[in-house]
């Protein structure tokens, strides 16, 4: 019997817990790390909710001590992708069906796993897998992730609230069906809450997912999955695998029920799915939905007003936290020349004491980067200075070590030409550049700033003057999807600052936001007439 409405109220976001010397947590997060460590885990793909395992292992080592195996992964072959498709469309009726209150009620029990039973050994295995401090694993993988199941359980409830008018005679209905096919979720490594929120938030509209996380999180990604079957998530409704790219866009995207893809990564990864999807799009039952966060080139402008320890403060945190590795962080900055060097002086000097090294130390700042693939890529435009012709010097940091963990010293270049290469370019490590410019010119240096770089994903602007703040909130209104005012451009929280950025960056559907579960549900709008008309005549054809 169906015969109320069910809601869920607005939550409140997740507590940051401090971790602080003496404190519980730390305590407990301690003796999580211990156990991980002490454990070589044997990690299976879910497919139909069932374990499974293939011939070849891969590694699974933490970033930051290569000496170390943590586990290892199956990599997934055509057959599985295969399996995990047809593993998700045999349950898409069952789960479509399965009542609001129900399917809502997993979502917020796995929240509630993750904020309790399972916070730590979350947080240690984010931090040992993705190189995390044991803040930056809080911030992410607990409180972020639990977030996004408790915020979009409530959003969705406000969606299916939405219903049109019904004049007198009749009775106007929506309902907000899920998508006629599976979705694909293919996740990034540097979020372990993106990588349960891309899945999830399709499945709990009622979409049955394919979901594929990159190898360098599948460590985080199982222990997710083994949360969400422990709240009851029924076999099938999301199937872990870890295919490569292109074997799971071969499969995916020429299949008939192909119904979306939610995806977060580089901007080169999305546009060669959104040309295959094109490419194939006869193939399709319906229209697949195609929503991709992609990368960032993220800016830092400082008015000629700015308070110059909250510029610094900024840039210390938004720079470096994760090590760069986040699509927010700051990677280029405009300095006014009246400022600059007492900016510079003061920023350099807060670099030196961050502290660099393992997870396991929690004094370290500053952690390794992902992988040789990304320290070597890094490397390379530290590297390059040298060869600038001048163009661009370094100001502090500069070693990479990869002997022990992939180590990159929190770097700042500096340049004297706006377009120089890595004022452009995505890096996603510790290097952040800095130009200067003439106070007098701010205006014209803004649209040096909107043209440089093809991404507008998130940027800060630092000013005390408030005509000036205004100038620049409307000169750049195209330039970030996320603009913050005197405040670094990381570390948006769900339900205070939907995420997204536009241009290159991405199609701007506002992870953990009301705006990105409407591209999972396909309206059907219901009109039912009581007394329904018996003659086709209308009265203007009567005669006189
Ligand atoms: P990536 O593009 O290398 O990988 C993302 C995912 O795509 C992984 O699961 C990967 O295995 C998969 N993939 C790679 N090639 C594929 C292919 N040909 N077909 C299908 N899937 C494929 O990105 P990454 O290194 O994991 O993450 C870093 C990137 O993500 C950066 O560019 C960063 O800016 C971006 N990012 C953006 C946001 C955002 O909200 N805008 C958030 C986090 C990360």
């Amino acid at each position: 019997m169906n015969n109320a409405y069910f809601d869920f109220a607005e939550p409140k976001n997740e507590p940051v817990l401090s971790y602080a010397p003496g404190s519980h947590e730390r305590k407990a997060l301690q003796a999580a790390i211990a156990e991980l460590k002490g454990q070589v885990r044997d990690i299976p793909m879910y497919i139909d909710g069932r374990e499974v395992r293939g011939e070849v292992k891969k590694e699974i080592r933490p970033p930051h001590e290569k000496s170390h195996l943590l586990g290892h992964f199956y990599p997934s072959t055509e057959e599985n992708v295969h399996d995990a498709i047809d593993a998700a469309l045999s349950v898409r009726e069952t789960w479509a069906a399965l009542s609001w209150e129900h399917r809502a009620a997993i979502f917020m029990k796995a929240a509630d796993l993750l904020a309790t039973k399972y916070r730590f050994r979350m947080n240690a295995a984010t931090m040992l897998g993705q190189s995390k401090n044991a803040y930056q694993a809080e911030i992410d993988s607990s409180c972020e992730l639990i977030d996004f199941l408790r915020f979009n359980v409530h959003f969705l409830s406000q969606i299916y609230k939405q219903q049109p008018l019904s004049p007198s005679g009749m009775n106007n209905r929506m309902e907000y069906r899920p998508l006629e096919g599976f979705v694909l979720a293919v996740t990034p490594f540097n979020f372990t809450a993106i990588g349960g929120n891309l899945p999830t938030a399709p499945a709990m509209c009622g979409n049955v997912v394919v979901w594929k996380p990159a190898n360098t999180q599948v460590y985080s990604a199982s222990v997710f999955m083994e949360i969400l079957k422990e709240a009851g998530l029924p076999d099938g409704v999301i199937n872990l695998i870890y295919p490569s790219g292109p074997v799971l866009g071969e499969i995916c995207y020429a299949h008939p029920y192909f119904a979306g893809v939610h995806f977060t990564g580089s901007t080169a990864v999305f546009q060669s799915m959104w040309k295959s999807i094109g490419n194939n799009i006869s193939r399709y039952k319906s229209y697949p939905r195609i929503v991709g966060e992609t990368g960032g080139k993220d800016f830092v402008f400082v008015h000629p007003s700015a308070n110059v320890n909250a510029v610094v403060a900024g840039l210390a945190r938004g720079a470096f936290e994760y090590q760069g590795q986040k699509c927010s962080a700051a990677s280029r900055a405009y300095l006014p020349a009246n400022l600059a060097t007492e900016i510079k002086e003061k920023l350099v000097k807060e670099l030196k004491t961050m502290k660099m090294g393992i997870v396991d130390d929690f004094t370290n700042f500053i952690n390794a980067v992902i992988d040789e693939a990304s320290f070597d890529n890094i490397k390379r435009y530290i590297d390059n200075v040298k060869d600038s012709n001048g163009a661009a010097t370094i100001l502090c940091g500069g070693k990479c070590d990869k002997s022990k963990g992939y180590f990159v010293e929190p770097t700042v270049i500096e340049t004297t030409d706006p377009s120089y290469v890595t004022m452009c370019e995505e890096i996603f490590g510790p290097v952040l550049t800095i130009c200067v410019y003439e106070a007098d010119n701010w205006i014209q240096e803004l649209e040096v700033l909107d043209g440089t770089s093809p991404y507008a994903l998130t940027g800060a602007i630092f000013a005390q003057d408030r005509h000036a703040i205004d100038y620049m909130t409307k000169a750049l209104v195209n330039s970030a999807g996320n603009f913050y005012i005197n405040d670094k451009p990381t570390g948006a929280v769900v339900g205070q600052q939907p995420f997204g950025g536009a241009r290159a960056s991405g199609t701007n559907d506002k992870a953990g936001s009301i705006l990105n579960l409407y591209r999972w549900l396909s309206a059907r709008t219901i009109k039912e007439t009581f007394v329904p008309v018996e003659d086709y005549r209308y009265s203007f054809h009567k005669e006189d």
